[in-house]
């Protein structure tokens, strides 16, 4: 790449069009997207790539992806997607941890743990991560495979383990469905009197006959010496407490958007730090766009991160190149 940018009395070589940050559904979409317009386009990805679907849930069958009636696993979805990108000819993609960005309106510098970055845009798309639930008992066990865990990653570790799943979402419920043939006892707990998940998947649970469903149910601490052996739940309707005994714990309990690099340059967010765009993937920050789960309001769902990528891509085009008909489909 020789791209140069004259910024005034210096000249910056080697500018990216944009640089993704974040190598899920989502950042993976808008590279895909970018390409096709042919924007020199860097995506920079700390962890796994492919997101929440290769670490959350990779053998998870995804029944509603459009183009694949008899559903596809979220590795193999995402294998694909990583594929895609890899493949498209003007997309670079590095395995490097962001670790600072500073904003110097036309041009954007990025910091990771290995190199320096110049883009003439940055995508947002760091997504989420689980949320801690902060009772005693959790910092103790989540590292190390002591028995807390945020979902059902390696399934082998689960096999004739007595779990407990906390939260109502659709992680806890799809954790217990998965955990149906693996453990030998399975209890939920959610704290409301009804799940929010998807109800078909709520009425699976239900008609297993194997995952014990507690509602109006907490947690209030998880015990043991080295690894976890009790946890004690709290019903906040009679009041009662109970001890039960268990070797895993899975806290569902919501995620958390992944926001504080950018909040520091100015990019705003809700009072629950999701970043808000103006519908057309903009933040308030001028070159600098949000894609996917870290978005306010976006349906947390694989299709609406792609949607996201392919509008971020049109804009990012259109922010860049200035053709005559930029901003047409916003009159
Ligand atoms: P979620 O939908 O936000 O659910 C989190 C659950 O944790 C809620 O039931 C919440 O209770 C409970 N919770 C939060 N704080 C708690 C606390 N302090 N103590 C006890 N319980 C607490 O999160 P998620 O299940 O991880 O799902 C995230 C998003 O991904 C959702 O939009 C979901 O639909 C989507 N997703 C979809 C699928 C699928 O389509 N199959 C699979 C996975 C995720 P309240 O209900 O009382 O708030």
């Amino acid at each position: 790449m020789n791209l140069q940018y004259n910024f005034g009395d210096f000249m910056i070589t080697d500018v990216w069009d944009v640089i993704v940050i974040g190598g899920g559904p989502a950042g993976l979409t808008t590279a895909i997207m970018c390409s096709d317009r042919h924007l020199k386009t860097l995506v920079l990805e700390g962890g796994t790539w492919g997101g929440l679907p290769a670490t959350m849930y990779p053998s998870k069958i995804i029944p509603n992806y459009p183009g694949f009636p008899d559903g596809i696993t979220g590795i193999e979805l995402v294998r694909r997607w990583i594929k895609h990108a890899k493949e498209s000819e003007f997309v670079t993609m590095k395995r490097e941890r962001v670790i600072e960005i500073e904003d110097w309106e036309k041009i954007k510098k990025v910091k990771t743990e290995e190199g320096e970055y110049t883009g003439k845009t940055i995508v947002i798309a760091t997504g989420t991560r689980p949320r801690e639930l902060g009772i005693p008992g959790e910092a103790k066990f989540n590292r190390g495979d002591k028995g807390v865990y945020y979902f059902v990653t390696h399934r082998e570790k689960f096999i004739g383990q007595r779990c407990l799943v906390v939260g109502g979402g659709d992680t806890a419920v799809d954790a217990a469905l998965d955990l149906l043939d693996l453990a030998d006892e399975i209890t939920i707990i959610h704290r409301r009197d009804k799940f929010r998940a998807l109800e078909d998947s709520v009425k699976k649970m239900e008609e297993s006959g194997k995952i014990n469903i507690k509602l109006n149910t907490e947690l209030k601490e998880i015990r043991g010496s080295d690894k976890v052996e009790e946890a004690v739940l709290y019903n906040n309707k009679t009041g009662e407490e109970e001890v039960i005994k268990v070797d895993k714990v899975i806290l569902a309990v919501g995620l958390k958007p992944n926001i504080e690099l950018f909040q520091k340059i100015g990019v705003k967010t809700d009072d629950r730090g999701y970043i808000i765009t103006d519908g057309r993937q903009r933040t308030n920050v001028k070159g600098i766009f949000a894609v996917g789960d870290v978005v306010q309001g976006a349906f947390r769902l694989l299709i609406v991160g792609a949607a996201h990528g392919a509008i971020a891509a049109q804009k990012i085009y259109e922010y860049i190149k200035k053709p005559y008909w930029a901003g047409e489909d916003e009159k």
